[in-house]
């Protein structure tokens, strides 16, 4: 079994498509979706329609939850504040029932998938250092749990202690913890515009980090047409 696993994207439907075509390209068979379908960017009913097409594993993300909601209950920044807004009102009922019955973690084969933090998922942490992860390893029962939710690429194993690793090849341990970050397919943070997701080849015990281009001219269009802030198309091309 390949696993394509794909976190944040964002309402950008021209990234996600991106990641899609490049992961049928590269032969994978099973797709996994770590929430954050919604919310910045301009494409939110059809993403979850795309999403949804896929019937595949998928859990909730803060901004999933917040869309879902008839208004906002926690703090969000101005600017995401406003595209959740906006974003409520182009979502069907339909499809926010859905996002509100996603689940906030659940286990695929071997494998552990959550939004934000394993030790408390319902208050969406950031885990960005060791310390963070090594509370997350802790509610860890499987090898490989796969996250989301800081749209930074990163790997933090735990052996005798836990440390964080920038490599594109990671080749899975059953004697160590792994904890893998695949970053965002629609507003990635980490510097590069290119979207972002992983392979985990389950047979061959290994994952592999990805990036994909996309259209991002069409993407920042649609997201100024829409009445969005600028802000939001700018940011996607520096990858911030
Ligand atoms: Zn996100």
């Amino acid at each position: 079994m390949r696993f394509a696993i794909f976190s944040d994207i964002h309402a950008n439907l021209e990234a996600l498509e991106a990641v899609l075509a490049d992961a049928h390209k590269r032969k994978c068979t099973h797709f996994v979706c770590l929430g954050d379908v919604v919310g910045y960017n301009a494409n939110p009913h059809e993403c979850v329609g795309r999403i949804r097409k896929l019937d595949c594993p998928i859990v909730k993300g803060n901004h999933d939850e917040q869309a879902s909601l008839p208004e906002s209950s926690s703090d969000f920044n101005e600017l995401a504040e406003r595209a959740i807004k906006w974003t409520r009102d182009n979502l069907t009922e339909e499809d926010k029932q859905w996002l509100r019955e996603l689940p906030l973690q659940r286990q695929v084969h071997d494998f552990t998938i959550v939004h934000a933090t394993l030790d408390t998922p319902a208050q969406w942490g950031y885990v960005f250092n060791n310390l963070d992860a090594a509370a997350s390893l802790t509610y860890q029962h499987t090898t490989v749990c796969f996250f989301g939710h800081t749209h930074v690429p990163m790997v933090f194993i735990r052996d005798e202690a836990v440390r964080r690793e920038s490599i594109e090849h990671i080749r899975i341990e059953p004697t160590k913890k792994y904890f893998i970050n695949m970053g965002s397919v629609g507003q990635p943070r980490d510097g590069n515009w290119r979207a972002a997701y992983c392979i985990y080849d389950m047979e061959n015990t290994l994952v592999e980090q990805l990036r994909v281009k996309y259209d991002l001219a069409v993407a920042q269009k649609k997201i100024i047409k829409a009445g969005l802030p600028r802000l939001l198309a700018e940011r996607l091309a520096i990858g911030r």
